[in-house]
């Protein structure tokens, strides 16, 4: 039993005064190939952290939510189930009561629950703290009512939970990711009809590592800049009579752009996606063939799209990932929605103790907040632990 779920237990029975019915975990992900592609109906390719959101939680018959977080702190916060309405609270409690809400809302027999609950995904790190969150609870419900729900539907719920209730617009592969991911793969995920395979990612058998670089910094403006960045999908959708810009076939892009004209915009735009959703591809089709070596080159042209055509970078990340590059990594790219939050870096295991130093020496001369970096290993999704 690991340190966490004792924890999560104790911390349980210390405040409703009883042991809880059961224990679940939830994990954060990074995303390996296909940013902003989700929203465009493309495809993605996250895979799990061994950071995870464990929650212990019990059912209550009387209509009430009760819910504490390790590291939120504060006192133990009651909701009524009758009265839990969207944008009616702006506190964590939001993502938990969210998917109570979704649940309800769909039909599902929800009653009430305790939740007591701590996380080890970092937050605001790009690293989907907000979807372990949902999903953690999501399946301890699903679980003590008997629901019955798979994954890809408690994803969804979720979904619903952080456009909805919670009132922040993201696509669906953050919560998928989250329910849906196997150890020692990644996930292959095509967000229009949410059909997914599980690619083998054993990176140890291979001698490599994938490093996360978060860079600890988040910008204030992304939320409009994500809001504007997906109007102007929608656009180029609608200006080339497509349900979305995953209906641009790669090698009709050529043909589109000239179609879009001078809308400079639209144009770099609907490029990253098209290129994107091909890059995603062509990673299935290498790790297929046995070269994740090989993977490297394509993760350096997604953060090269990500930055000059999606334009969703920022110095630290441009900065983690030319020096990881510079410094002998086999690829690397900015992960996540941009403007902050982590790269990930592909190394031969040999060169991870270097590679690290000269990420944060250079970090350090650029008097940029010293990174935090860590290895991620390809871990289990959702499931439940006691
Ligand atoms: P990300 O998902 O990239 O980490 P978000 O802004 O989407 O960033 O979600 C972060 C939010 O999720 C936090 O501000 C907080 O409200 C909530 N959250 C995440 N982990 C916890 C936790 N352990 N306890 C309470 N709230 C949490
Ligand atoms: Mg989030």
């Amino acid at each position: 039993m690991g340190a966490q779920q004792v924890q999560v237990g104790d911390g349980f029975a210390a405040r409703y005064g009883a042991a809880p019915e059961g224990v679940w975990a939830a994990p954060g992900r990074v995303n390996l190939i296909g940013e902003h592609t989700d929203y465009n109906d493309g495809f993605v390719m996250p895979f799990a952290l061994p950071q995870q959101a464990v929650a212990a939680v019990s059912r209550r018959d009387d209509g009430l939510l009760r819910l504490h977080s390790a590291e939120a702190g504060g006192d133990v916060v009651e909701l009524r189930l009758d009265a839990l309405a969207p944008g009616s609270d702006d506190a964590w409690t939001a993502y938990p009561a969210g998917v109570v809400w979704a649940l309800r809302e769909a039909g599902h027999p929800v009653t009430g629950a305790d939740v007591h609950l701590s996380s080890t995904v970092p937050t605001g790190a790009g690293l989907s703290s907000s979807a372990a969150l949902e999903v953690v609870i999501a399946l301890a419900l699903d679980d003590l009512y008997g629901l019955g729900l798979p994954g890809w539907r408690l994803a969804r719920l979720c979904q619903r939970a952080e456009n909805v209730y919670v009132g922040a617009p993201t696509g669906i592969m953050d919560q998928t990711a989250s329910a849906c991911c196997a150890s020692g793969h990644a996930l292959f995920l095509d967000s229009r009809d949410l059909s997914q395979r599980q690619i083998p990612f054993d990176l140890a058998a291979e001698g490599l590592r994938l490093l996360v670089v978060d860079t600890r910094v988040q910008h204030a403006h992304s939320g409009g800049e994500y809001g504007r960045r997906r109007a102007g999908c929608e656009k180029g959708a609608a200006l080339l009579g497509v349900d979305a810009l995953r209906d641009i076939p790669y090698d009709g892009l050529d043909a589109a752009l000239a179609r879009l004209g001078d809308d400079e915009e639209v144009v770099r735009l609907v490029r990253h996606v098209v290129t994107e959703n091909h890059r995603v591809e062509r990673v299935v089709d290498l790790l297929r063939s046995g070269g994740t070596r090989a993977i490297g080159p394509v993760l350096t042209e997604g953060h090269a799209s990500l930055r000059d055509d999606f334009r969703v970078s920022c110095p630290e990340l441009d900065l983690a990932v030319g020096t990881a590059n510079a410094a002998g990594a086999l690829g690397a790219r900015m992960t996540g929605g941009g403007f902050g939050g982590s790269a990930i870096v592909l190394a031969e295991a040999a060169d991870v103790p270097a590679l690290t130093g000269t990420i944060e020496r250079a970090f350090a001369e650029a008097s940029f907040t010293r990174p935090r970096v860590f290895e991620a290993v390809p871990s289990p999704g959702a499931r439940r632990l006691a």
